[in-house]
């Protein structure tokens, strides 16, 4: 007879934990490379799984995606980016950056997507691979798999587990037990979704707009919907009472006593938003660490590297991330299960050079967040001089270049 806490089947393939962005993308670009995976997720249905409301997928994880054959259907959920600019919100426009030209150089465009439809493209695609209302407590490793034990006493033998459990991840809590927890950047990003007509905001820009200890970024996520981050550094969060019961306001009252007097269309944006939409969030980020993986057990996504959203590339990285692992895994031995067998080379590979590139990400991602804290006001105009001198030159290059190169496996260099 079956043990009914035990997943007894799945004991040659992936354990995936975690069905955000990392965990699914890990799924589905193993199963391009031929590895057999499955994702368990905490959450009991897939609304709350998914949160957040919009994103940049970038030329770095498009690519990614076309390596793992999934590029036709991000084609069918995103907006093409074509421009993203910068502009303070007292001396006007500072920089406009034609994606298009990226799109060119780099051999892939950039899009805007809705968070929830490219979380229900990637879990459509992942299917019976998923696993919902499954939250692991913890793991046991041995020389010859790895035991997975869920809070409702189920139990999973894997060859492999893949930590996409993000900032919070369980995984890396049992391997890194010391490790203080996440740092909190200084800053809340209030997001918001509105339904508005593209006369208002055109597809395919991106807006970041700057202020004193604030930002502003919005940008169209389909035909209807326009999405919107009121970003406040913690002491203007304070200054405002966002949230704060004393103050009797809602968070959206608190923006507008703040962004009020914004350029168009910021006030309007927050204002024909419904409160209850209206979502803060404490933004945090890890140090970077030397090493993230054991001969059997790795992470992927949030979990392995956190970062601020100063460069817009924490999806970006688990997407990335989560190609490179089943590259590496391929790699190291083509056929499917044999590159479960023994996969603690492949992991020191993928470890090797995911912990480089998301260690440099995550420096220039908190470097970037300093500069949207600033609140003095002529800091702030010093800081829009800068922008305005350098934003399209130097600093377009060096980011391009640091955000941009990944660290893909080249099609003709794979097995
Ligand atoms: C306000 C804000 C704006 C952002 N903007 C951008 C942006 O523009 N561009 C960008 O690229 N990134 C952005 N990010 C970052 C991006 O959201 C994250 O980097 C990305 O979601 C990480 O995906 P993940 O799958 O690794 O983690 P998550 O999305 O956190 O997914 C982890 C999953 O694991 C599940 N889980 C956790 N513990 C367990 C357990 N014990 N057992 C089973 N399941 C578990 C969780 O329920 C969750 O579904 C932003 C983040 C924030 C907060």
């Amino acid at each position: 007879m079956t043990d009914p806490h035990r997943d007894g089947s799945e004991a040659d393939e992936a354990v995936v934990l975690g069905g955000g962005i990392a965990g699914l993308t890990t799924v589905l670009a193993l199963r391009t490379a031929g590895i057999p995976a499955k994702a368990y997720e905490r959450a009991p249905a897939l609304r709350t799984a998914a949160s957040g409301n919009g994103l940049v997928i970038w030329h770095n994880a498009v690519l990614a995606l076309r390596a793992a054959g999934l590029e036709k259907h991000l084609e069918g959920v995103g907006t093409e980016l074509l421009h993203y600019r910068f502009r303070s919100r007292r001396s006007g426009a500072l920089a406009d950056w034609s994606i298009a030209d990226g799109a060119r150089r780099h051999n892939a465009p950039a899009y805007t997507v809705s968070r929830p439809a490219l979380h229900r493209m990637l879990s459509e695609l992942v299917g019976d691979d998923l696993r919902l209302g499954a939250r692991c407590t913890d793991f046991t490793e041995s020389a010859d798999g790895v035991r997975v034990r869920f809070e409702d006493g189920r139990e999973v033998r894997t060859p492999l587990l893949i930590g996409a459990d993000g900032l919070r991840s369980t995984v890396r809590r049992q391997l890194m037990p010391y490790e203080p927890p996440p740092r909190y950047a200084g800053m809340t990003a209030c997001q918001g979704v509105v339904e508005l007509p593209p006369q208002r905001v055109p597809p395919g820009v991106f807006v970041n707009t700057f202020g004193e200890g604030t930002w502003f970024v919005h940008y169209r996520v389909d035909d209807t919907c326009v999405y919107w981050d009121a970003v406040l550094s913690d002491r203007v969060a304070h200054r405002i009472g966002l949230g704060a019961s004393a103050l009797g306001l809602g968070v959206r009252e608190a923006l507008l006593r703040e962004f009020g007097d914004w350029p168009d269309p910021v006030p309007a944006l927050i204002e024909a938003t419904p409160e209850d939409v209206v979502q803060p969030v404490d933004i945090f980020d890890r140090d970077p660490v030397p090493r993230w993986s054991t001969e059997r057990v790795t992470l992927v996504g949030d979990a392995a590297q956190p970062v601020t959203f100063n460069l817009g590339q924490g999806a970006n990285q688990a997407i990335e991330g989560a190609v490179v692992l089943a590259q590496s895994l391929a790699s190291a031995a083509p056929a499917g299960h044999a590159a479960l067998a023994d996969p603690a080379a492949a992991l020191a590979s993928y470890e090797r050079v995911r912990i480089a590139r998301t260690r440099r990400i995550a420096r220039r991602s908190r470097a970037n967040a300093i500069l949207s804290r600033w609140q003095n006001p002529t800091v702030c105009l010093l800081r829009d001089a800068f922008m305005r001198l350098a934003f399209d030159r130097p600093v377009y290059r060096a980011t391009y270049r640091l955000t941009m190169d990944t660290d893909l496996i080249p099609e003709d260099a794979r097995p």
